[in-house]
């Protein structure tokens, strides 16, 4: 049976949105099953959406009811603390999640703050775009921080949802890419996305052939790895990144970081303005998704597919 709700009056400053699109990704799973203890009941999931405005708050001037729009982890910040003046919103403490304590977007209609909705491009079809909302910000926003360019040799770990954008992105960056994956099926394909190299995570002696090689790893997998693996694969002065989010606490020697002066770091969505950025990089440069499609009410078997790892790459639920 659907879940009903009433969303109350709109808020003056927020936007209602008619979901077309919503994408599932893996931080959807980890609060279904109150991984990060978060989680309130009932929940609707949903953090990657395209719909079409349908109402907007008597103080909103920049969003108009008609327009096509995506909305994607963050709903609304303070607006006031340092973080949101300096448009980095995405570290704000106040900062309040589209599907946290709050309804998300495996749904007919979701309301968020209008700064945090975000106008997509005609070249975008909505299917292809949803996953842009969290995956596609994600992958993008640390790749923009590290400076990724044509030097830079980048590795993707986990080769998923957001690892299948990762290596598209990097591509966009000029970077040389190595995909770590522990599917050695999806190798000709994540060469097809734009990976230069393929390693088989489960062969220890692929894992030692890039040793020394790489300078920016983003780690996608929501498991956990043995971390210090990859800290080998770094050059000096080279990055793992963290943007999955493993089980458990990641357990490092350090003197390889010493040695090498090697660093660890981690990486939230990105703010609404890098999100513009993103999606129009990825309207100018082709960046799309890999999606399979299914019914809004085929919301749980599209769940059961992400967690078996079978989606190829991303799950879009379409109303
Ligand atoms: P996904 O589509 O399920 O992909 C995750 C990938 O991780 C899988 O395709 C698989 O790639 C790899 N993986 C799965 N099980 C593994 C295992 N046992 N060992 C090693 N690798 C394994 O998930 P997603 O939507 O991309 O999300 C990935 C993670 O990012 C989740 O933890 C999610 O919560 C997190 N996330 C973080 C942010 C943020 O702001 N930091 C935003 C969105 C999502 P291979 O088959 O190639 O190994
Ligand atoms: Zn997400």
């Amino acid at each position: 049976m659907p879940f009903r709700y009433d969303p109350g009056d709109l808020g003056v400053k927020e936007v209602e949105i008619g979901i077309t699109h919503c994408g599932i990704c893996h931080s959807d799973l980890h609060l279904i099953s109150n991984d990060w203890g978060m989680s309130q009941y009932p929940f609707i999931p949903g953090h990657e959406i395209i719909g079409i405005i349908s109402a907007v708050g008597s103080e909103v001037r920049s969003l108009k009811i008609g327009q096509r729009v995506g909305l994607g982890w963050q709903s609304n910040s303070c607006g006031e603390c340092e973080w949101c003046t300096r448009g980095l919103e995405n570290l704000c403490a106040f900062s309040e999640m589209t599907c946290v304590h709050r309804h998300g977007g495996y749904a007919t209609k979701v309301r968020a703050n209008a700064r945090f909705v975000v106008k997509i491009p005609d070249a975008l079809p909505s299917e292809q775009a949803a996953p842009l909302l969290c995956g596609g910000i994600t992958v993008y926003n640390p790749m923009r921080d590290h400076g990724i360019n044509p030097s830079s040799r980048v590795g993707i770990v986990g080769i998923g949802g957001l690892g299948h954008l990762a290596i598209q992105f990097a591509r966009v960056f000029g970077a040389d890419v190595t995909a770590f994956s522990t599917s050695a099926a999806k190798e000709d394909e994540a060469r097809a996305l734009g990976a230069h190299n393929f390693v088989n995570t489960r062969e220890s002696k692929a894992m030692k052939e890039v040793a020394g090689s790489l300078d920016f790893i983003l780690t996608t997998a929501n498991a956990d790895q043995e971390w210090g693996v990859y800290i080998q694969s770094l050059r000096p002065t080279g990055t793992l990144c963290f943007v999955g989010v493993p089980p458990s606490p990641v357990s490092l020697h350090a003197f390889p970081l010493i040695a090498g002066v090697r660093s660890v770091t981690g990486s939230p969505i990105g703010s609404p303005q890098r999100i513009r950025e993103m999606l129009d990089v990825a309207a100018r440069h082709t960046v799309k998704a890999t999606t399979e499609s299914f019914a809004m009410a085929k919301a749980n078997d599209a769940i059961e597919k992400v967690k078996k790892n079978k989606v190829r790459y991303r799950a879009v639920l379409a109303n």
